[in-house]
């Protein structure tokens, strides 16, 4: 087996006895690997790993150059996303799923340009849960206006909620953090708007993703812990 393999097959069954200890099951957690900055041998090794239900990258360029280059996988785009770019990822049919939709105006982009292609795009809506002056995302106490908002758009269907939240020594930190994106995942599933459906919350990352597990996380975007460390960060 090879490095990646190795310390693939490693973290999963760290993740499987955190998921049983914690009274959940594997089928509700999907494992996005974080692949940016990785190189294309490192990722074609995971690529028949049938517990890695996508692969994620930060920036528009890295999944176009990838895509090229591998045979055809599911992508996730969870970076901050310019509005000119948004017309490359709805282009490739094989980008399933937008994590980081941070504003009404990326939203319209998307809707439009998902409609040229004519095809629906899913995404996420990013929350900013921890206030945090350096991240993008919506304000918690704004998240539920600006889902109903995005509603309008008929090309463009909210799936759930993302969050990234900052680094820390102790995970254990952010655990109210995750606990208040979950309370708000459910308050927004209970309302049952239509056209939002709440399935997926993506939270948790290399560092913190066993606090995430426990608080409700259903998507895990673990780069390092499965690929080491990368090209940059
Ligand atoms: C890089 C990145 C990750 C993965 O981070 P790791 O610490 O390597 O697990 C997850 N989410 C986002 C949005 C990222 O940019």
């Amino acid at each position: 087996m090879s490095e990646v393999e190795e310390r693939f097959a490693k973290i999963k069954e760290e993740l499987m006895q955190r998921v049983k200890s914690t009274g959940r099951n594997l089928e509700d957690i999907k494992i996005i690997a974080v692949s940016k900055g990785q190189t294309i041998a490192d990722i074609e090794k995971l690529t028949d790993k049938k517990s890695i239900s996508a692969f994620g990258e930060s920036r528009v360029q890295e999944i176009r150059d990838k895509n090229e280059q591998l045979a055809d996988l599911s992508w996730h785009m969870i970076g901050h996303l310019q509005r000119n770019k948004v017309k490359y990822l709805t282009r490739m049919d094989n980008c399933s799923l937008i994590h980081s939709l941070d504003s009404y105006r990326l939203a319209k982009r998307i809707d439009k340009r998902a409609k040229m292609e004519d095809r629906d795009m899913s995404v996420l809506a990013q929350v900013n849960i921890a206030k945090d002056e350096n991240k993008y995302g919506i304000m918690p106490e704004k998240t539920i206006d600006f889902v109903k908002q995005v509603t309008e758009f008929d090309n463009l269907s909210v799936k759930g909620l993302m969050t990234i939240l900052p680094h820390v020594e102790d995970s254990e930190e952010l655990r109210p953090y995750f606990a208040k994106m979950k309370e708000l995942f459910e308050q927004i599933k209970a309302m049952d708007i239509t056209g939002v459906e709440m399935k997926e919350l993506s939270m948790g990352m290399s560092n913190d993703y066993k606090v995430a597990i426990e608080e409700g996380a259903t998507m895990l975007r673990l780069g390092r812990a499965i690929f080491g460390s990368r090209a940059y960060n």
